[in-house]
């Protein structure tokens, strides 16, 4: 059996040159930007973004250049800590003991009320391969069945959306498709903030591109539009509907696309019908002529590529909205083409290897539980009995948390993620974790809100102290490096999950999953047949070699760019960097999806009404969004950094309009309550015309905000709706600091 001293505490790789410079992918958000740390004596001690790496071309946001900061906090989970039941204290244990625990508790748990009595969740900021361990050993090895991630609050909507409308979570694009649009269209994407260097390649553009935003706020992002639409919060399904309908009434329409890949177009064209302009502006609040110029836009232009992220996914009606857009694309023939696609831009650093890897609400490699041959297949590629595989869908995070305040879910592993904080309704959320018997917390920080509640903590490293992949928005693997020590006694998640399939009792089904690296070429034998084929990507080392590697590269090395067919019979050519072939691809350039006929759907269903409008009592409308691109979700990571403290107000603070301001008596920077239904939170006033008369926008990384919010999901994909909420603010006379 191994032993936790097995591991390899605190070690860094030997090919690691003590003084050298290599490169990994950073480990906050999507856009997978390359960054060159610079090591001495074997140590990372600063970096630079990487000049030559396609994605970010020489450039890294506040956050990037940071990235090695929160790794010397003070805060840092150094040992496994269990808390004492006499004295209520977390008390330092070795992992012996802590995995000891661990098995007992859960295996007593399981005995006692079953396998579904407990439950994961986890998080799109671990590697690929970890998160792939962890949903094969919880499921298979374990044989648990609930488990869920953080991407549900995130990307589950366009992950639904891709499915249902592709036939595969595919999203189409390469980043390169910023630079080639005639017109860019951003729904409920602030751009410049949540992804400034997908920004900078908007700015590359040469083409004086029409560039459209979609938002209620006057972003960042909308201030440098061609076309700012400021609509009505969540009136935006209707506003694509309507679009549609101007689309068809004007034939503004790619008649041959529509006929040769989709099904469903007529049914829509009919549905879209009773959404006139009238109708459409008075929902919206937008004008005739402004709907009118924005479909026109769509309509005329060559290249339209539609990006979205947040503002849609995070909404009641998410699935339908982002399939909304889907049809805008299809409909004009806006696939598969240089400078187009409807694109959904991913929030977490490994959001979409959470999408096809994380077993949780997929069988791996974007199978599905409920299909038995994929079951089978996944059984023999792992070389394990078929009845190992579930063969029914886990619940998802709202409903696991829902089970848990039922007393129905006792035992809770929460890995890499900030429940308490992040959670919709986060008092409610709070709440149930507290009813658990038993909360194991595997994280970097001991202080974080959810850790303050555990039973167990298991130290974990972070990102820069272990090895592994990730899939960044544009579908490319990345390969992230270990640079530097966990601190004490830290372990890689990877090696931590090794740990827990010993001390459980299930390692000999794990025996391939000996490393990272090894357990990349499993990845790879998961992926083989898939939409997301990897079979062809060799190593790591290729990945370092290529500027990372977008999926799918199938084992053969036949693959069809643009319509062009390439075979590299030489693997060296691979290792070239700057191979165009490798850098830049986009899918359905063939016209072909994934649905068994070849076909692109057209989805849709009548707009709802929120639950919650605003009323007598909570007259406002609440927006929330990222605040600054200095601060990441919960700041666990990006508050540890004293150079990003100064970037953003340490105090929850709200947007006010001026108009609202004045009515309510409100001074700039005087202290106001944003009252919910759910709490009351004390803010500084910011008075400024970037929110209108009647809503308000709070950002979603401080601890106050997701109290205020409501606990209401799209009914697709169980993503909450995070952006709408009915409060009202009072008036506090003290002076904000
Ligand atoms: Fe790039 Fe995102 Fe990292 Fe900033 S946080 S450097 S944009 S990957």
């Amino acid at each position: 059996m191994l032993h936790p001293g097995e591991f390899g505490l605190g070690k860094v790789p030997a090919r690691l040159q003590p003084d050298a410079t290599t490169r990994s992918i950073c480990g906050f958000c999507s856009t997978g930007c390359s960054l060159d740390v610079h090591l001495q004596s074997g140590m990372a001690v600063n970096l630079t973004p990487t000049a030559d790496y396609p994605v970010n071309l020489g450039m890294a946001c506040p956050k990037g250049w940071e990235a090695l900061t929160p790794l010397a906090a003070p805060d840092r989970a150094t040992q496994p800590l269990l808390r004492n039941p006499k004295t209520g204290k977390l008390e330092p244990v070795d992992w012996d003991e802590a995995m000891q625990v661990f098995t007992l508790k859960f295996r007593a748990l399981m005995d006692q009320h079953g396998p579904e009595s407990v439950a994961f969740l986890s998080t799109g900021q671990i590697c690929t391969e970890e998160m792939a361990f962890l949903g094969a050993l919880w499921k298979f090895g374990m044989g648990a069945l609930h488990g869920d991630s953080n991407t549900r609050q995130c990307m589950a909507t366009s992950h639904v959306a891709y499915k249902q409308s592709f036939g595969f979570d595919a999203p189409p694009y390469t980043y390169a498709d910023f630079e080639e649009s005639d017109a860019l269209v951003f729904l409920g994407s602030n751009l410049c903030i949540a992804h400034p260097i997908l920004w900078q390649r908007v700015l590359r553009n040469k083409k004086n591109p029409e560039i459209i935003v979609v938002d209620p706020r006057r972003t960042e992002t909308a201030m440098n539009a061609t076309q700012h639409l400021a609509l009505a919060p969540k009136s935006d399904l209707t506003l694509l509907y309507g679009v549609a309908n101007l689309l068809v009434q004007n034939h503004w329409l790619d008649r041959a696309f529509i006929e040769q890949h989709t099904t469903g177009f007529a049914e829509f064209a009919e549905f879209v019908r009773p959404f006139t302009p009238d109708m459409v502006a008075a929902e919206t609040g937008l004008t005739v002529g402004q709907l009118f110029r924005f479909a026109e836009t769509i309509g005329t232009r060559k290249a339209v590529s539609f990006w979205w992220t947040m503002g849609v996914n995070q909404s009641h009606e998410a699935v339908r909205t982002a399939q909304a857009i889907i049809n805008l694309a299809l409909m004009t023939g806006n696939i598969g083409r240089p400078g187009t696609g409807p694109n959904s831009v991913t929030g977490q650093c490994n959001a979409m290897g959470s999408r096809l890897y994380a077993n949780a609400s997929g069988l791996l490699g974007g199978r599905d539980f409920l299909n038995a041959e994929h079951r089978a297949e996944v059984a023999q590629l792992l070389h394990l009995p078929v009845e190992r595989i579930p063969a029914k869908n886990s619940l998802a995070y709202d409903q696991i948390l829902e089970a848990v305040a039922e007393g129905k879910i006792k035992g809770l592993w929460v890995i890499a993620t900030n429940t308490a904080h992040s959670w919709i309704d986060s008092a409610r959320a709070t709440g149930a974790l507290d009813q658990l018997e038993f909360l194991v917390v595997q994280d970097m920080f001991t202080t974080t809100d959810t850790a303050r509640h555990a039973h167990l903590i298991l130290p974990a490293a972070g990102w820069g102290e272990k090895e592994g992949t990730f899939i960044n928005s544009e579908r490319r693997f990345g390969h992230v490096k270990k640079v530097s020590r966990a601190p004490g006694q830290a372990l890689s998640d990877f090696n931590i999950f090794r740990l827990v399939a010993e001390y459980w009792g299930c390692a000999e089904m794990f025996t391939q999953w000996t490393s990272p690296q090894a357990a990349f070429q499993v990845l790879k034998k998961l992926s083989a047949g898939q939409p997301c084929d990897i079979t062809g990507i060799e190593d790591y080392r290729q990945l370092d070699a290529a500027g990372g590697i977008q999926w799918p590269l199938t084992e053969g090395m036949n693959y069809e760019v643009g319509g062009m067919k390439d075979t590299h019979a030489d693997p060296v050519s691979y290792l070239l960097p700057h191979n165009s072939y490798l850098q830049e691809r986009r899918l359905f350039a063939d016209g072909k999806f994934f649905h068994a006929d070849g076909r692109a759907k057209f989805l849709f269903d009548p707009p709802r009404r929120m639950a919650e409008p605003v009323d007598g009592e909570f007259p406002l409308v609440m927006l929330t969004g990222r605040g600054t691109s200095a601060q990441w979700h919960t700041n666990t990571r990006t508050a540890k950094s004293a150079v990003l403290r100064t970037l953003y107000p340490a105090n929850p603070y709200v947007e006010i309009s001026p108009d609202d301001a004045a009515r309510l008596r409100i001074e700039p920077n005087t202290t106001v309550a944003v009252v919910s239904r759910r709490a009351r939170a004390e803010c500084t006033a910011v008075v400024t015309p970037t929110v209108r008369a009647g809503q308000v926008f709070v950002p979603m990384h401080y601890d106050v905000t997701n109290r205020l919010t409501r606990a209401e999901f799209d009914p697709h994909s169980r993503q909450p709706s995070y952006k709408y909420c009915a409060v009202r603010l009072e008036k506090i006379e003290k002076k904000s600091l």
